[in-house]
């Protein structure tokens, strides 16, 4: 029995979906980058007591599919949430040199790649974001 050759797919997505070219999600002083795979395709304004707080636009993502990188100069400040929801397996994430909330993501059991992150897409520009639907929940 043989198998049929198939033509490769295109991998030309149609003209109305969103970006699939890696974009880089910068804090205001640029020492904090995270590179993502793509834009997303949707955006959380999340609602919950802390993230109403920092007035963060989250994208979420698995923690494999993106790059975080700190510059020499600056490093992260984690801020381990411990309350009646969390017990200090999530952490925020912010720049010490200009303060701007990058990203959150999981501690202790939940760091793998596969895990889910947030990246806070105020880091992206305007025209980066613009378009992509937006939500408001009370959690990722
Ligand atoms: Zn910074």
């Amino acid at each position: 029995m043989t198998s049929a050759e198939s033509k490769a797919p295109q991998n030309t997505p149609p003209l109305d979906s969103p970006s699939v070219e890696p974009v880089v999600a910068k804090c205001h002083c640029g020492r904090v980058q995270i590179t993502l795979p793509s834009k997303p395709t949707k955006l959380n304004e999340c609602q919950c007591t802390v993230c109403y707080k920092y007035g963060a636009l989250w994208g979420y993502f698995t923690r494999g599919a993106l790059t975080v990188t700190t510059a020499p100069d600056a490093r992260l400040i984690s801020y381990q949430r411990c309350d009646e929801y969390c017990q200090g397996d999530l952490s925020f994430n912010s720049c010490s040199h200009c303060g701007c909330m990058t990203h959150w993501w999981g501690e202790k059991e939940w760091t793998g790649p596969e895990h889910k992150m947030g990246v806070n897409c105020r880091m992206l520009t305007q025209e980066e974001i613009a378009g992509i639907p937006r939500s408001l929940s009370k959690g990722p």
